[in-house]
């Protein structure tokens, strides 16, 4: 594969994309650029499926059962997962597992430091949604985030943080401002209104999402994530 392939590639996918979004503003049809049907989940019933699965985690946790070579053959075509996941890279919140072994083709997934919505989250969750059409929405928080944690410093102590780690904690900053001074644990108040916000975030700055929730199409839920027990809880 030479670098010319990649380019080329790389604008037929790009059109691909474009394509596929295009038609599902134009027809309200989701699936345009899945390649085959979306998911017939509801939001509320990937949210169930989610609480279920955590449940099946915390209940009796064990390394993945599922058989990976069957589900990979099953959606190599096509996709149609049922929820959007935007969780922290930290690499003891994975979500396939914390939500009980969910298996290839199931989770649509984002990951950054401190779980916020960037330019390159968002885009992605619009895809999810528009073009793939996923019901559900999750940002989620997780205990003793070191993103989270960081920004408290900023806030509390004037921290600075080398190379791209000060800016990328920017966005953090207004949750850690609002918590700070409450009741119970800065740090953790702070998780949860990021959490929050940033949920609020995603509707608010897209207006592919906004259609789509107004629609009753698709919700978006915050959630923390507890590292020592392994639950999974939601807000409002
Ligand atoms: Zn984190």
């Amino acid at each position: 594969m030479c670098i010319a392939c990649d380019v080329k590639l790389g604008r037929r996918a790009f059109l691909r994309l474009g394509a596929g979004l295009a038609a599902a503003a134009s027809l309200g049809g989701v699936a345009a650029a899945a390649g085959g049907p979306a998911t017939t989940l509801t939001a509320d019933q990937a949210l169930a499926k989610l609480k279920e699965g955590n449940q099946r985690y915390v209940s009796s946790p064990q390394a993945c059962a599922a058989d990976l070579a069957k589900a990979r053959a099953g959606v190599a075509q096509h996709q149609a997962p049922w929820a959007t996941i935007l969780s922290c890279a930290d690499s003891r919140v994975p979500p396939e597992l914390i939500f009980g072994g969910q298996n290839v083709g199931e989770l649509f997934v984002a990951r950054n430091a401190g779980n916020m919505a960037d330019t390159a989250t968002l885009g992605t969750i619009e895809y999810g949604a528009a073009a793939l059409g996923v019901p559900l929405i999750v940002v989620l928080g997780h205990e003793r985030c070191g993103a989270v944690a960081a920004a408290c410093e900023v806030v509390e102590k004037g921290a600075r943080f080398p190379g791209s780690i000060g800016p990328m904690l920017e966005p953090i900053i207004p949750a850690a401002l609002a918590a700070k001074g409450k009741p119970g644990d800065f740090v953790d108040n702070a998780i949860r209104e990021n959490a929050i916000r940033t949920a609020s975030r995603i509707v608010s700055a897209s207006a592919i999402v906004a259609d789509l929730v107004a629609k009753g199409k698709v919700k978006v839920v915050a959630g923390r994530y507890d590292l020592d027990d392994g639950r999974v809880e939601f807000f409002g």
